[in-house]
């Protein structure tokens, strides 16, 4: 057990990142007292359970914030193995079963945290994100990213400018776990986008370090993204947009 020294409350959830794919982490989130896990967007099956069970938990849940394969090809084989109930957005029911749907407002109980779910589309049109205020965390899929956010396949500008906008809103303590490992690739936009941005050219610094060490470089904070992310500091929805477009064609 962890005693958080600034507030003196018990911190009861563990998180851990698996790494998958390319560039995929999937979320372990552990409960020491209960034992229950949950894990968020797998992508696969077997290395999630592999990393579950090497550490001696016991995974009970699967979380998923949108229906994109790589955020989802595990959830079948997961079910099958361990028969964690799945907690999806409606449109993961393309690729998936879902046990229970869940949109703006509802509440959850992960791994006995009280959770509330946002909906925050764009990337998709029903992208979802999981909100543990007590616990100061929020799990944004490919939502937002360290100095990044999401491409726009099912939305607008004007939605993921709102999404950027919300989640800065929330306390800069609060830490963002994000669907990949695109930090280093967005901090170098980042400072091509705000060139005189001191803490941007620090934060690239120690990014390339750790990547250097391969190093997990999440989470984030939304203290952090409110100084160096440029999605979140541009100004207006013409400023986002610009560089939303600037990014997608952009080559380090
Ligand atoms: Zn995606």
């Amino acid at each position: 057990m962890v005693v958080d020294a600034e507030h003196g409350r018990m911190v009861m959830l563990e998180v851990v990142a698996v790494p998958v794919l390319t560039d995929n982490y999937v979320w372990l989130i552990h409960n020491g007292e209960s034992g229950e896990t949950a894990a968020v967007d797998p992508s696969v099956a077997e290395p999630v359970l592999d990393a579950v069970s090497a550490r001696g938990w016991r995974l009970t849940q699967v979380l998923n914030t949108h229906w994109h394969p790589d955020h989802t090809g595990g959830n079948d084989g997961i079910k099958s193995a361990v028969g964690a109930p799945i907690t999806a957005p409606a449109e993961a029911q393309r690729v998936s079963q879902v046990d229970r749907i869940v949109a703006e407002g509802d509440r959850v109980s992960v791994a006995a945290a009280d959770v509330v779910v946002w909906d925050i589309p764009a990337h998709t049109a029903g992208h979802i994100a999981y909100y543990f205020e007590d616990e100061e965390m929020i799990f944004v899929g490919d939502t937002m990213f360290a100095m990044g956010c999401g491409r726009l396949f099912e939305g607008t500008a004007e939605q993921m400018y709102s999404n950027m906008q919300r989640i800065a809103s929330l306390p800069g303590d609060v830490r963002i776990y994000c669907g990949h490992e695109y930090t280093l690739a967005n901090a170098r936009f980042a400072v091509h986008a705000e060139p005189q941005n001191a803490a941007l050219a620090h934060r690239l610094a120690e990014v390339k370090e750790l990547r250097e060490q391969g190093k997990v470089t999440l989470p984030t904070t939304v203290a952090e993204e409110r100084e160096t992310n440029p999605f979140v500091r541009a100004t207006n929805v013409q400023e986002f947009a610009r560089l939303r477009s600037e990014k997608d064609s952009f080559r380090s």
